[in-house]
């Protein structure tokens, strides 16, 4: 969520949280672009009117970092030109402030919902790597790869964020549905059997400190 306006992102992360999400609050362009950098979330909430630069920008340069994510503009400016220029810098889809809390929670499920459904039928090609989530299908070459249940979950989290960086506490939240304080040393047992079992068609880098990322090679 980038917001200045401390009240409406009191309220927004207020009504968020009551409803399970996990919301990273950046009350500026830069503070929102740093943080970006290393990791791609599940969906955006922009503020258009920013302190440092303007939500279309940042707009433009997240939709260049990802053509799948979901980004939903709040603007206070309700002209056409706005939201025709949101729509055009890559936002997927925008509210007007003021906008029902309700609203905006129902955008964001139509959103999320979507963006799982596309992903999770998919096919994943990742140069000699196929892997075909729906089946638990992975293959290398085209011969398949035995892989437990929770390796292959994790090779599908990885893939589906392949470049970027995804941290330890992320893929225990997403893959094993644990709290961000659990244990990191299953995370590093699965990494290195999967690593065992993929060779060097792929390789995941342990990023010091933070966590992984997938590289095609
Ligand atoms: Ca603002």
């Amino acid at each position: 969520m980038v917001e200045d306006d401390a009240s409406i992102g009191t309220a927004m992360q207020t009504a968020l949280e009551s409803h399970g999400y996990q919301v990273h609050w950046f009350r500026s362009g830069q503070a929102a672009t740093a943080a970006l950098e290393l990791t791609i979330p599940d969906l955006v909430i922009l503020d258009v009117g920013l302190p440092d630069i303007d939500g279309f920008t940042l707009c433009r340069w997240l939709r260049e970092r990802s053509s799948t994510l979901p980004i939903i503009l709040v603007t206070a400016r309700d002209a056409d030109i706005d939201i025709i220029v949101g729509l055009d810098a890559g936002a997927t889809d925008y509210v007007t402030k003021p906008f029902s809390m309700s609203v905006l929670l129902a955008r964001i499920r139509a959103h999320l919902r979507s963006t799982e459904t596309a992903d999770s039928n998919a096919p994943i090609e990742l140069g000699r790597v196929r892997i075909e989530p729906a089946a638990y299908i992975a293959s290398l070459d085209g011969t398949p790869i035995e892989l437990r249940t929770r390796e292959f979950e994790l090779l599908v989290y990885l893939a589906r964020h392949a470049g970027r960086v995804v941290t330890r506490d992320r893929l225990l939240a997403d893959v094993w549905d644990l709290h961000w304080d659990s244990s990191t040393k299953t995370v590093d047992m699965h990494i290195a059997a999967l690593r065992r079992k993929l060779g060097d068609s792929i390789e995941i880098v342990a990023v010091r400190g933070v966590g992984f990322r997938l590289v095609v090679l």
